[in-house]
């Protein structure tokens, strides 16, 4: 088996060293319990890392408070008068039994409407929502994927990884033949299919997994038209090294979509002393935003825990960052509406993705498709 890259191997999935600092590309957090773990535990990979701080903040307007983590803080909160108080304590005792598979054409605003918060409510379970899926369009993500994604982000929480994810790259490389190299086509020829590359001559194999990262990589190497996709999911990134560290730890915007998290010291990512912390706007489907001023709302946000200019050793600003190749909508029947690993018609080829498949979110979602296009190519090759 080889795995073909135009890329060092890790994707999105990568980490950079910038002066003893380590950023993954974007804020990344491994779901407790999701696919991922289970796919990864398989194949021998056990990463480990630490929770996010329990020092968690919202902004409201220009007010920072306390967000509630439990019942005392929930009654105590500044940010949310009593109804809406009550409507959470309601809503978030109630989610646990929620059968979110039962959502997949309900949309999550229709699903929210349904508790009949007031709306400084909403914006608290909307917050939530975006935390917990990285998603910013509750009109039409469906409610399937954004249900299942907080109960497991209030659940078991996620982990930050120590050496952030090419710890997890790094383990899954030393057990593969990674080979260097380009695809541009992958088509079938008798029994065999053929993937063209522009470096090297073509590889010709029983069985291919496309695994190309989004939904028009992969049609257009298979020379096919687009799939019928949500549009990307897609977030603005300000990524730091900072002097010391911050308290409180996390800052999310209610009525801006707008994040931000110390990853060190949960995770050991920065030289002592010093901090790792990601900040990031979840941008709404095909939202655009100007660089210079996407930036500087970022670098308010983080001013507002006291990260200052002084304070910042090093810095990396990714305008665009795809974190889903596409949107799960509610239009389309939700998560099991997504494109099925065998769904290219060509024998032999197979999807995988964070897009694909019924099962999973985020990395969940491009291990689960992984697991099962490579149980389908090995079906295969032993017929
Ligand atoms: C900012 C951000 C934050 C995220 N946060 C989280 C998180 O908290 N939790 C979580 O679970 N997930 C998170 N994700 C998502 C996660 O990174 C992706 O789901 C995961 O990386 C998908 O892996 P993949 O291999 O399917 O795609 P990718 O990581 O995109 O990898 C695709 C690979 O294919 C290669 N490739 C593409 N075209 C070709 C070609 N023609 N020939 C050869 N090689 C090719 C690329 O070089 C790349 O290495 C985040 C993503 C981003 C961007």
């Amino acid at each position: 088996m080889v795995v073909l890259d135009g890329q060092p191997a890790g994707g999105r999935g990568r980490t950079d060293e910038r002066r003893g600092f380590l950023f993954n590309r974007g804020p990344h957090a491994l779901y407790r319990g999701g696919h991922a773990e289970a796919v990864l535990a398989t194949l021998g990979v056990r990463a480990t890392g630490g929770a996010p701080g329990s020092s968690a903040f919202g902004l409201l307007g220009e007010r920072v408070a306390a967000l509630p983590t439990g019942a005392v803080t929930l009654l105590r909160s500044s940010l949310l008068g009593w109804k809406a108080k009550v409507g959470i304590g309601r809503l978030l005792t109630r989610l646990p039994k929620v059968r979110a598979e039962t959502l997949a054409e309900v949309s999550f605003r229709d699903w929210l409407s349904r508790a009949d918060l007031p709306r400084d409510g909403e914006l608290l379970v909307e917050m939530l929502a975006r935390v917990a899926s990285y998603t910013n369009a509750p009109e039409m993500v469906s409610a399937d994927l954004v249900v299942g994604q907080m109960q497991m982000a209030l659940g078991r929480g996620v982990r930050y990884l120590d050496g952030g994810w090419q710890s997890l790259v790094s383990a899954l490389v030393a057990a593969l033949d990674v080979q260097q190299g380009t695809a541009t086509s992958v088509s079938c020829d008798g029994g065999a299919v053929v993937v063209e590359c522009s470096e090297r001559a073509p590889l010709v194999a029983r069985a291919a997994i496309v695994a190309v990262g989004t939904p028009a990589a992969a049609s257009s190497l298979l020379g096919r038209t687009d799939f019928d996709v949500g549009a990307p999911v897609e977030a603005a990134c300000l990524d730091l090294g900072i002097t010391g560290a911050i308290d409180p730890s996390l800052l999310f915007g209610l009525d801006a979509p707008l994040y931000l998290s110390a990853h060190s010291p949960a995770a050991t990512l920065a030289p002592a002393h010093h901090s790792v912390v990601h900040v990031a706007r979840y941008l709404a489907p095909n939202e655009r935003t100007e660089p210079i001023a996407q930036r500087a709302e970022l670098d308010v946000h983080a001013a507002h825990v006291g990260i200052t200019a002084d304070r910042i050793v090093e810095e990396r600003y990714l305008h665009r960052m795809t974190v889903v190749g596409a949107l799960t909508t509610a239009s389309r029947g939700g998560m099991p509406a997504r494109p099925g690993v065998a769904d290219v018609a060509r024998s032999g080829v197979f999807l995988a993705g964070d897009w694909v498949g019924r099962r999973g979110h985020l990395l969940d979602a491009a291990l689960a498709s992984a697991e099962e296009a490579a149980a389908a190519a090995v079906k295969l090759i032993a017929r």
